[in-house]
This record gives structure tokens, sequence and C-alpha cells, in this order.
């Protein structure tokens, strides 16, 4: 059975995640997308809040589950029995980070393989900071982000804007 983690902080999920994780879900009999929970970063949302927006979008899969974890991803992949990560790469400046991260987790363990899908051209210019930036400052983000989730990135925003969180 070809298992593989799809990770990232989905703060918070984008149309390009879920482009990833529905052809990813085509490619893998079991595709995990997984939350880092990364304790030098402070997200936006809380690992419930984008575990509860993930579950949202991938509900339609029967063969995605959500999950989080935090520290090493070889450990983590290790524990799911999966064999290969997904990676998205959008730019050259993506690929420079993706790159050595794929190198360090071969190094750490050979046994596990990293796989880079290309973005969909429609999404390469999205990104979970792109999304909370044109938000926090009003603009439309209908377009960027999955409608499962549009209200509750929009309430976050509306709270954080208002002071309430
Ligand atoms: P970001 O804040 O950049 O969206 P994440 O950590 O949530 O970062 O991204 C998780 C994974 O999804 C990474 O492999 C990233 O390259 C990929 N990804 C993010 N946005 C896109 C996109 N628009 N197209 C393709 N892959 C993407």
């Amino acid at each position: 059975m070809k298992i593989a983690i799809y990770p990232g902080s989905f703060d918070p999920v984008t149309n390009g995640h879920k482009d990833i994780i529905d052809r990813g879900s085509r490619l893998f009999d079991k595709l995990i997308v997984a939350v880092l929970e990364n304790p030098r970063k402070v997200p936006l949302f809380t690992t419930e809040e984008r575990l509860e927006m993930l579950k949202a979008v991938a509900h339609s899969y029967s063969n995605v589950d959500v999950d989080a974890f935090c520290g090493l991803l070889i450990t983590y992949a290790k524990l799911k029995n999966a064999q290969i990560i997904i990676k998205g790469l959008r730019a050259m400046s993506d690929f420079e980070f993706e790159f050595q991260m794929a190198l360090v987790n071969r190094k750490l363990d050979p046994r596990l393989e990293t796989m880079f899908m290309m973005t969909n051209n429609r999404y390469a210019f999205l990104s979970s900071s792109i999304v909370k930036e044109i938000a926090f400052y009003g603009g439309d983000i209908c377009e960027l982000v999955p409608s499962e989730v549009y209200n509750q990135v929009l309430r976050k925003i509306r709270d954080v804007n208002s002071g309430n969180v």
C-alpha cells in the first residue's frame, strides 16, 4: 500500500493546497495531510482550527486523512508507515529550500522518497501568507481559498482586526 504524507502549515489551507490534495489523492492509496506544529512559528489559526478546515476540504476524499504532528517528519512518516513525502513547488524560491529539506530527509532516512508536484499555474502565486495579507486589508479571497473554509477564514480575520484575538 502506497502511503504519502503531505506536510505543511496550512495556515490557512488555500486552493493551491487543495489542488495538491486532489492530485495527490489520485496517485497514492492513502494521502495523509499533516499539519506541522512548529514551536518556532506563531500561526494565525490554532492547530485545531487548521485541522478542522483541512477536514472540511478532505471530506469528499475517501483516501485522504488529516492529522497533526510535531518533531521530525521522518519520525512521523515511520510511525504512519509512509514511504513518500509530497511537496508542492511554486517557484525557484520554493525549490532551493525544498531541495535542501529533501536531501536532509534522505540522509536521515534513505527509504523515504520526496516527490515534488508542480503547482497548477492558476495557483502559482498563491500562499497562505498572501491570503492573510489580502484578507487583512479587506480584499476578496473568494477565489483563493476553498469554499468550505471561506467563512471561517473571514471570521478569524475579522476577529483579529477587531482585537478579539
Ligand atoms: P504556504 O504558507 O507557502 O502556503 P505551507 O507550509 O502551508 O506554506 O505549504 C505546504 C506545502 O504546500 C508546501 O509543500 C508548499 O510548497 C505547498 N504549496 C503551498 N501553496 C501551493 C500552491 N499554490 N501550489 C502548489 N503547492 C503549494
